[in-house]
């Protein structure tokens, strides 16, 4: 499989993506507000009101990090479940929930390949930012449908591909010279950086990726383009 432009064992990439983000915890959310100029909060305002998690609903936010998606899950009242593979992004995201006060929520070390949780356990499953950097996306959506209750739904926020003519292009300009200059000087970290631009470049195409939705079993697929597709949400249900 790819790491970055290597390619590597399933084990070694599953490895180095727990090396990223053990190494960016501590500044990724700063990261987030500089790379995208404060863009990823409006972006995840949008997703979490396409979810419309309810008061009473369960909803599981896998690869959840620090917790930005959680905490807006559980300003509407849904009874959230934050998982990651990585500790130390976990521990970041408790760290901020506590200075918010913001409690009810579980916190629960995942991967999102093989998740413990029985089947049809959650009213909802959403992933932000996070299916791009798991090693083994069909598994992981087929684990997703599983542990949906019936009439659940699937929500997944990721980078994909801008379909408008020339913003692709100036884009890929900006990733590829400054992302990894900011995470250069703000989190000592050029490396990480390099990894994440990669990995977006390596995302499927937004069809592609609905297909592969269907694939895990989910029915009723959709996909909406934010800025013409640089961001994406994917919709699934299961029933
Ligand atoms: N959802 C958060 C957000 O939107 O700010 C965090 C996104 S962060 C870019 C990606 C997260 O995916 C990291 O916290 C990483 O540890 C997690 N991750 C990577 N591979 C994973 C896996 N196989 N299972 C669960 N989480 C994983």
């Amino acid at each position: 499989v790819n790491f970055g432009d290597r390619l590597v064992s399933p084990d070694e990439k599953t490895r180095r993506v727990g090396g990223v983000f053990s190494s960016v915890a501590g500044s990724y959310d700063v990261m987030n507000d500089l790379m995208s100029g404060g863009m990823h909060r409006i972006w995840k305002n949008r997703f979490v009101a396409k979810v419309k998690p309810r008061s009473g609903e369960r909803v599981l936010d896998m690869a959840g990090g620090t917790g930005d998606i959680a905490f807006r899950m559980a300003a509407r009242g849904a009874t959230v479940t934050v998982s990651d593979i990585n500790a130390d992004m976990l521990a970041v995201g408790m760290e901020r929930a506590r200075k918010r006060g913001i409690d009810g929520l579980f916190w629960q070390q995942e991967n999102a390949e093989k998740l413990i949780f029985a089947d049809g356990s959650f009213d909802a499953y959403t992933i932000a930012f996070g299916i791009r950097n798991v090693t083994d996306i069909p598994a992981a959506l087929r684990e997703a449908h599983r542990v949906l209750k019936r009439g659940g739904r699937f929500y997944c926020l990721e980078f994909s591909t801008s379909e408008w003519p020339g913003f692709g292009e100036v884009y890929d300009r900006y990733s590829e010279h400054v992302i990894p200059r900011i995470g250069k000087a703000v989190a000592k970290d050029e490396e990480s950086y390099r990894y994440l631009v990669e990995s977006i470049r390596r995302f499927p195409r937004m069809e592609a990726f609905k297909s592969m939705i269907g694939e895990a079993g989910f029915t009723t697929t959709s996909v909406e383009p934010i800025l013409g597709g640089l961001v994406a949400i994917h919709g699934g249900w299961k029933i």
